[in-house]
C-alpha cells in the first residue's frame, strides 16, 4: 500500500488504541456490530415514529433522520430544519433509540444539544471551518466520505475534528464517483479493511447513498459486515414509493426487517473471522498487546449480550405457543441436539461450550416456568 501521510496523529491506531468504542445513548459504536437506520429526511411526526419503532423493534440501535437537507437543486424538498430535529428527539424519547442527524451549518449547533450523534454529510467532509467547530464539542461526530475523497483525506478531515479535543468521531464509507453510470456512486468497501488498517476509529457503512437503489442495499449491506465493518447506516421508510428524498434506495420497513434477520446470522460468524484473523496462533496471541485482546473481548460481548437478548424474546414466545397449544416446557431430546450442534471436536473449547450454554438451557427453562406462573395463570404441563 502507497505510504499516507506519517503526520496522522489523532487518527493513529497507535493514539489511544483503547478509545475506538464510543458510548452512542445506551449502545456502543465499534463494540460489536450497530445498525444506524431510518428517513433520509424526517417528514412528518406520524412517519419518523412510525420508522423509529419498527427500525427498532427490527434491532437498529440508532436512528437516523435528516432535517437540514443539502439538495442538490433548490426545487427539491430541503428538510423541516428545526422543526424536524424536534421530531428525532420526539422519538428519541418515545423509543429510547439514539439520534443522528446531520449539521449543515455550525450557527445551527443549539439546536443538537440533545442529538446524540452530529452527522457531517458527504458534501462538507472538507468544510474546515464546520469540522472545528465540531471539534470543541464532546459528542459523536459521524463523518462521512466526500464522494470524491480519498481514504486519506478522510483520516485528515477527522483529525481537523479530534485535534480540537473531540476524539469520538465516526467514519462513514458512503460510495465514492467512478466512470460506472448503473449505480449512484461506487461503494468503496476496500477503504473498511484498510481504514481499519490505519485507525481505531469506528467505521460504518451507508450502502443506501452508495448504490442507489433499495433492492440491492441488502446484498452490499452483508458485504459491508462481512469486511468487517463496525456498522451500517441505512435509509428506511414507511412509505419509500411516495418519500420527499431518496424514496428509490430506501428499504420498506419490511425489507429492512429481513434484511436484519439475514444479518444477524452473518454478523455472528464476522466476528469470529475477525477475532481467528487476529490470532490464529498461540504464538500470535502471545504477541498481541493486552489492549487488543481486551478490545477483542469487549466486542465479542457486545455482540454476545446482544445475541442473548434476541434469545431471550424468541423464548418467550416460545413459552406463549408452548403454553397455547399445551406442550411441555422441558423437551430433553431437543436441547440435546442443540448442544450436539454446537460441538466442533475440540474437546477444551466444546466442554467450555457445553457448560456455558448448560446454563443458557438451565435460564431459558427457568423463563418458561416464570413466564407460565405470571401470564399463565395455571401451572404448566
Ligand atoms: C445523508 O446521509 O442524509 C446524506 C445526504 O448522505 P451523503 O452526505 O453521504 O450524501
Ligand atoms: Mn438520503
Amino acid at each position: 500500500m502507497r505510504p499516507i501521510d506519517n503526520r496522522l496523529r489523532y487518527t493513529s491506531r497507535q493514539f489511544h488504541p483503547d478509545n475506538s468504542i464510543i458510548k452512542v445513548g445506551a449502545g456502543l459504536m465499534g463494540g460489536g456490530f450497530t445498525v444506524i437506520a431510518g428517513p433520509c429526511a424526517v417528514e412528518s411526526r406520524e412517519s419518523i415514529l412510525t420508522i423509529a419503532k419498527s427500525v427498532s423493534a427490527d434491532g437498529a440501535a440508532i436512528l437516523r433522520g435528516g432535517a437540514f437537507k443539502l439538495r442538490s437543486s433548490p426545487y427539491d424538498f430541503q428538510g423541516l430544519g428545526a422543526e424536524g430535529i424536534e421530531l428525532m428527539l420526539t422519538a428519541k424519547k418515545q423509543t429510547g433509540m439514539a439520534i443522528v442527524s446531520e449539521i449543515t451549518d455550525s450557527t445551527h449547533l443549539p439546536l443538537y444539544d440533545e442529538v446524540d450523534i452530529i452527522q457531517v454529510g458527504a458534501r462538507n467532509m472538507q468544510n474546515t471551518e464546520l469540522l472545528k467547530e465540531l471539534g470543541k464539542l464532546r459528542k459523536p461526530i459521524l463523518l462521512k466520505r466526500g464522494a470524491g475523497n480519498t481514504i486519506e483525506e478522510l483520516l485528515l478531515s477527522a483529525e481537523h475534528i479530534m485535534a480540537g479535543g473531540n476524539l469520538e468521531v465516526i467514519l462513514c464509507e458512503r460510495g465514492i464517483r467512478t466512470f460506472e453510470p448503473l449505480t449512484r456512486f461506487t461503494l468503496d468497501l476496500a477503504a473498511v479493511p484498510i481504514l481499519k488498517s490505519l485507525t481505531h476509529l469506528p467505521i460504518v457503512v451507508d450502502p443506501s447513498h452508495a448504490v442507489g437503489t433499495a433492492r440491492f442495499v441488502p446484498q452490499l449491506a452483508m458485504a459491508a459486515a462481512a469486511a468487517g465493518a463496525h456498522g451500517l447506516m441505512v435509509e428506511v421508510h414507511d412509505h419509500p414509493a411516495t418519500a420527499m428524498c431518496d424514496g428509490g434506495q430506501s428499504l420498506s420497513l419490511m425489507q429492512f426487517g429481513d434484511m436484519m434477520r439475514k444479518l444477524r446470522q452473518l454478523v455472528a460468524s464476522t466476528v469470529e473471522t475477525t477475532v481467528e484473523a487476529t490470532s490464529t496462533s498461540k504464538e500470535q496471541t502471545e504477541v498481541s498487546s493486552l489492549s487488543d485482546l481486551r478490545k477483542q473481548i469487549d466486542e465479542i460481548d457486545v455482540a454476545l449480550a446482544g445475541f442473548l437478548r434476541k434469545r431471550y424474546d424468541v423464548v418467550t414466545t416460545i413459552a406463549t405457543l408452548k403454553q397455547e397449544q399445551g406442550l411441555p416446557i422441558h423437551d430433553p431430546i431437543r436441547e440435546a441436539e442443540i448442544l450436539a450442534k454446537l460441538m466442533s471436536g475440540d474437546k477444551e473449547q466444546d466442554d467450555y461450550v457445553k457448560a456455558v450454554f448448560a446454563a443458557i438451557i438451565e435460564k431459558s427453562r427457568g423463563l418458561h416456568t416464570d413466564f407460565c406462573r405470571v401470564d399463565c395463570g395455571s401451572s404448566p404441563q
